[in-house]
């Protein structure tokens, strides 16, 4: 189904079928104002104190020996309350800010259950980028080490025929992006009904990108009586009511404890045009405090064109956007994520979930289409307690 966008700025040249990937959502805008927010000083913040430590949980002596292997030393906010909860089989809505742990979140009781009954394809988790869905594969690997369970990832842009031959092999978890997963339902290689938990990541994100109906027809192949675990840092009414529909008298634990992670300091930088902020940009990368910075742009095409311009003023920076093949996506983060560069040029496919140490600075060269996708832009740093800088560039339309 495509959406319509009446209002929305003019775009040239985009096949519909790919619109709805990019479509605006708001064409009003955000005030400047919602862009400026003082982090907390490192001295007045209160770390939450938990009820739990991860030995109180009813988990695998493996999992509490990776933990410890991991240096997770204690379970943050949205572990201490849901752990115990997904162990006991509800379902989930958790909302918690970015970068606080909703990963291990919903995996270490995925782990526990599956430790306990090794169910082939008994767990499916739906991501909404394939780089997010990587990331949540390379976690369950991190934390289930040692237990000899599996996991495949199935997502497009990678060979379907290798996904086919894992998924005939039997793995116990199945992570992927929804569309490459509905396309193995409809070739009858992938099979739900076994599958006793269902993981929605993001799933606010997923809905906004179209992948309502997918979803929905994934969901109808897995068995009712299942555990459904929906986790994101927001939720509209909704996406919540739909999330609502495909679980079984959800319980919504929210500790989200401002819109924004408390621990990023936010700020606007005026400028007057295009090259004005291209000549900005380039003037603050030059700076050393500007160490590892994911600078957001709006489209595909520009996001290219700004990497190559800065890489051609001797500042080296990557793209990541949805022209790139799956290889280009993943190569493009990995020298970033290993500082072989030290710029991300990234469209909102980087947007979410992402999580990728000591990130700087987050710089919004172009301004998000909705606050949400700000509230997970600037997300990408200041993560697990860290601070982190977020700067959006603000031109005189904007200035209302
Ligand atoms: P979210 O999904 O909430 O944005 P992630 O699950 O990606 O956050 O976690 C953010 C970072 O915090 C990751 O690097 C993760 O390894 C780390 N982390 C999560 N929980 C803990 C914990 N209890 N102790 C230490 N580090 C943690
Ligand atoms: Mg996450």
């Amino acid at each position: 189904m495509q959406r319509q966008f009446r209002n929305g700025p003019k775009r040239r040249n985009y096949p519909m079928a790919k619109r709805r990937f990019n479509a605006p959502r708001n064409v009003k805008g955000i005030h400047p104002s919602k862009f400026i927010n003082k982090a907390i000083e490192p001295e007045a913040d209160i770390p939450y104190v938990p009820v739990h430590s991860f030995q109180d949980f009813d988990l695998s002596k493996q999992i509490i020996s990776n933990l410890d292997y991991l240096k997770y030393e204690k379970p943050s906010e949205i572990q201490d309350k849901c752990i115990p909860l997904s162990l006991e089989g509800k379902d989930i809505i958790g909302l918690a800010n970015t970068g606080t742990g909703k990963t291990a979140a919903f995996l270490l009781p995925i782990i526990n259950k599956l430790s306990r009954s090794r169910d082939m394809v008994s767990v499916l988790i739906l991501a909404p980028t394939r780089e997010l869905a990587q990331q949540i594969d390379q976690e369950f690997r991190n934390f289930s080490a040692g237990q000899k369970l599996y996991s495949t990832l199935v997502v497009g842009g990678a060979n379907i025929g290798r996904q086919i031959q894992q998924i005939k092999r039997g793995p116990h978890v199945i992570i992927g992006t929804p569309g490459r997963i509905k396309d193995l339902i409809g070739r009858r290689v992938l099979r739900l009904s076994n599958v006793n938990t269902f993981v929605l990541d993001e799933a606010d994100r997923m809905c906004d990108m179209g992948f309502e109906r997918d979803i929905r027809s994934i969901a109808s192949e897995i068995p009712r009586d299942r555990q459904t675990l929906c986790y994101s840092a927001t939720m509209t009414d909704s996406v919540k009511k739909i999330v609502e529909e495909f679980s079984n008298n959800p319980i919504t634990i929210s500790v989200v404890k401002s819109a924004t992670n408390d621990h990023i300091e936010q700020d606007v930088v005026h400028v007057n045009d295009k090259e004005h902020k291209v000549e900005t940009l380039l003037e603050m990368l030059s700076q050393p405090e500007f160490e590892k910075v994911i600078v957001f742009g709006e489209t595909k095409f520009g996001v290219q064109r700004l990497a190559d311009r800065l890489t051609k003023s001797g500042i080296p920076a990557e793209a990541i956007h949805g022209n790139k093949s799956q290889s280009q996506r993943e190569r493009a983060l990995r020298n970033f994520k290993n500082n072989l560069v030290n710029i991300l040029v990234a469209t909102d496919v980087a947007a979410r979930g992402l999580d990728i140490p000591n990130v700087s600075h987050v710089i919004n060269f172009d301004p998000p289409k909705v606050y949400d996708d700000y509230v997970h832009r600037i997300g990408r740093t200041g993560r697990a307690g860290k601070t982190g800088k977020a700067l959006t560039f603000v031109q005189p339309r904007d200035r209302n």
